[in-house]
């Protein structure tokens, strides 16, 4: 190894403390499920880590019931204030166990400790802290006269921010004064198990939140339950059809946040180095299993050359490799179904006339990986232009003025997000007023907090999550 070579830097596992199996968390206590138990595994190593409950109907039931019981008895009838103050504690916890939090979920999800450590914890955290804070606000936050609680919240989360959508999903429900049943992934339900924890260590009341660990039929059962008044659903556009079709002409008010396409819009007077750092990470933080990930780059024709070439000198610096590493990059895709996924695309890509450029780095022998990856010549109707790859995979595109600009960024079925590089202001407003997107970044992309709503246009659903926004879809007749 040459000395100027990065010298192994592995966050230490001392830190996590964690059980041989997980039980359901159900009326404040882990119970066994009846369901067939299922392993969750580190997608770097393909080793064991726990093995983890599976929910059937009647523990649906059960959860469900646990949640009604303890909105019924205490949630609704404790002050906002009250409320307030137990969303503050789970913050604070989220703190203190902020390092095993991020090592549990680097191993169990893949993605760099860098980003777990620097990113999903701490905004897991400040979700907390900024609901809490609404929590006794709600007569005064605009959303109407005496704004109430809708009831009993089922809720269902994907892979690729495990905790993170939790936070986004339990904490405007509980300021709001609803009670939770959450569904986990069943590639990652780890996290959700330690953060069931800290609601012990808060001392959070019994049934006020409720995790059901299973696979998608566990998710669909809580959808259907005939006593959850409200359905908050996170994953891909196929499930959410599936499951707008599941509550269509019941009571349930329903939030769905979808799959994406983002164009990330480069202009020939962007600043070049800012804007390759910028579509870097827009397309390849957490491995591209990003929502909202600037996966179709539209560059003026004018730079395309010296975009590309930039990008490629960039991406082949980044380390690929243990996600446990501090200094890795990219980690580990999330599964084998979705590295196969990932593959299938790309070389659909390829067989459709695109030129695919990889960048050349080694990859580890267990796991799943898929390295850098970046598409040119790609035209509108490629695949690989207009399916979700959720993966390290741009396509680039190019375009001649900023009309042509808007007119390929709006081709797609999403709408969830877009990116915006240039140097005049003028020229942002314009363009992004014309974006059919939920979440439009300028000369930055992939930057979240708990004060500015999310959420989408067309097939990446319906309904906002964070921001004072994001407490209307738990409140009846709320409106922001
Ligand atoms: P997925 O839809 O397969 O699964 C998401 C969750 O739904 C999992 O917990 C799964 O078990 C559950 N599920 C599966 N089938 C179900 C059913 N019939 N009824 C109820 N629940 C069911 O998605 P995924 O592969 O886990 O996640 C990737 C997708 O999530 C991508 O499309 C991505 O864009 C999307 N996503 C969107 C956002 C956003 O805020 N818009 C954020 C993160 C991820």
């Amino acid at each position: 190894m040459s000395f100027l070579e990065y010298a192994p830097a592995p966050e230490s596992t001392a830190v996590l403390n964690l059980k041989n199996s997980y039980g359901l968390f159900i009326d404040g206590e882990f119970v066994d499920g009846s369901g067939t138990p299922f392993n969750t595994i580190s997608p770097a190593t393909e080793k064991h880590i726990a093995e983890i409950a599976s929910a059937s109907d009647d523990d649906v039931d059960r959860a469900v019931k646990a949640a009604r019981r303890a909105y019924e008895k205490t949630w609704s009838r404790m002050s906002g204030r009250d409320r307030g103050k137990y969303l503050f504690r789970i913050a604070r916890l989220v703190q203190e166990r902020a390092r095993e939090l991020a090592v549990a979920e680097s191993l169990d999800n893949g993605k760099p400790i860098k980003e777990s450590r620097d990113v999903d914890v701490p905004l897991v955290a400040s979700w907390f802290f900024y609901y809490a804070g609404w929590a006794d606000k709600l007569d005064h936050a605009g959303l109407g006269a005496n704004p109430r609680a809708l009831g009993v919240a089922g809720q269902i989360i994907p892979w690729n921010f495990p905790l993170l959508m939790l936070a986004w999903k339990i904490a405007p429900a509980l300021a709001a004064g609803n009670t939770v049943v959450l569904k986990p992934a069943e590639t990652t339900p780890l996290t959700a198990l330690i953060f069931a924890e800290i609601l012990q260590q808060a001392d959070l009341p019994a049934g006020v939140v409720n995790i059901v660990t299973g696979a998608g039929a566990t998710g669909s059962t809580l959808v259907r339950h005939p006593d959850v008044d409200k359905v908050a659903f996170t994953g891909s556009t196929g499930v959410g059809r599936d499951i707008a079709r599941a509550v269509a002409g019941t009571k349930k008010k329903v939030t769905l946040e979808l799959g994406g396409k983002a164009a990330n819009i480069v202009f020939d007077d962007a600043p070049i180095d800012q804007a390759v750092e910028g579509i870097v990470n827009g397309i390849f933080f957490n491995q591209g299993h990003v929502c909202c990930a600037g996966s179709r780059l539209l560059v003026q024709e004018s730079i395309h050359d010296e975009v590309v070439d930039r990008l490629k000198s960039r991406l082949s610096t980044l380390r690929l490799g243990d996600p446990l590493d501090k200094n890795t990059d990219i980690g580990a895709i999330n599964s084998a179904a979705q590295l196969a996924r990932i593959r299938e695309l790309s070389d659909i890509g390829e067989a459709e006339g695109a030129e695919r450029w990889t960048a050349d780095c080694a990859i580890p022998e267990q796991g799943f990986w898929f390295a850098p990856t970046i598409f040119t010549g790609v035209e509108a109707s490629h695949r690989i232009a207009r399916d979700e790859v959720f993966g390290p995979v741009l396509s680039v595109l190019t375009f001649r003025t900023p009309a042509e600009a808007v007119a390929k960024a709006n081709n797609t079925p999403y709408g969830l997000s877009a990116g915006i590089w240039s140097d005049k202001g003028s020229r942002i407003l314009a363009v992004a007023d014309r974006l059919r997107a939920g979440v439009i970044w300028a000369n930055t992309f992939n930057r979240f907090d708990p004060s500015s709503p999310f959420g989408g246009y067309k097939e990446s659903g319906y309904g906002r999550e964070g921001g004072r926004q994001g407490l209307t879809a738990y409140l009846k007749g709320a409106t922001a």
